[in-house]
């Protein structure tokens, strides 16, 4: 089942097992999906444009000045939400004037919403900016993807543009602290659930440390028949494995 891709800057707020009542703030176009991974399980299909430097893209991207109007007037607004995330039709992070609105974006939620917590679900390709990386203190809950602990597995389950590595990405992801991680389990082809899978995982959390781990599979149908759900049962057993061989938090989320 392919979503639609989000029509503006604003959507929701969205319902989330994890966020609560989530305001979503997509700094992506409006049109299509432009990401830096074309991930197996994406739930918006194949990645339209597949690019680290969206630069070929900027008039496609809302401005600065456009995304901030338009989180005030929500902010102004009657609706109820506990979350400001930053998500949307690609990875957030690549939009070239991030920092600038994470900074807006917060002192707005200080005026208007203190209570309102700002997060960011990021596929972690962003972070080997250093500029997007000294960005991260500014956000309250700080979420990247991790979905495979070796290269060939990365590149099979995340498929990544050119310029994108497990490696890069492993080496900005241990330089942050704070930080929450999140992963897609699915078995099948490709699978990312064997031992040495799972082995090759566990060891880059321990080395990335972070405050927590959330596991999740493939809880609605996604567009690709070659991969499978993993089952709760099993997704507990892994987190509990998972608890021991790190020494961090890790927590399944399923649907019941
Ligand atoms: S990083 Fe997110 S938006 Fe991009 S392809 Fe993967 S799941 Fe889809």
């Amino acid at each position: 089942m392919i979503l639609p891709l989000q029509k503006g800057i604003l959507y929701g707020p969205i319902n989330s097992r994890r966020l609560g009542k989530s305001l979503g703030i997509n700094l992506m176009p409006c049109g299509y999906k432009l990401c830096s991974f074309n991930c197996v399980y994406c739930h918006y299909g194949l990645t339209d444009v597949l690019d680290l430097n969206v630069n070929k893209h900027i008039h496609d991207l809302p401005n600065t000045d456009v995304v901030l109007d338009e989180i005030e007037q929500g902010m102004k607004s009657s609706l109820k939400f506990d979350y400001l995330t930053f998500s949307g039709n690609g990875e957030p992070t690549l939009h070239p004037h991030f920092r600038e609105i994470l900074t807006a974006v917060a002192v707005l939620r200080n005026r208007y919403r203190p209570d309102v917590r700002i997060a960011l679900l990021s596929n972690s390709s962003g972070i080997t900016h250093e500029e997007v990386r000294m960005s991260i203190d500014k956000i309250d809950l700080p979420i990247f993807k991790l979905d495979a602990g070796s290269e060939k597995r990365f590149k099979q389950i995340n498929r990544p543009a050119q310029g994108v590595s497990l490696e890069k990405v492993f080496e900005s992801l241990k330089s942050i602290k704070g930080i929450y991680i999140q992963t897609v389990l699915m078995s099948g082809n490709p699978s990312n659930v064997s031992k040495q899978d799972l082995d090759n995982y566990f060891e880059k959390i321990a080395t990335i440390e972070p405050v927590e781990v959330q596991i999740y599979s493939l809880d609605r149908p996604v567009p690709n028949e070659n991969i499978k759900r993993v089952v709760p049962t099993q997704l507990k057993q892994i987190a509990a494995t998972g608890l021991k061989k790190t020494g961090v938090k890790i927590t399944a989320y399923y649907r019941k």
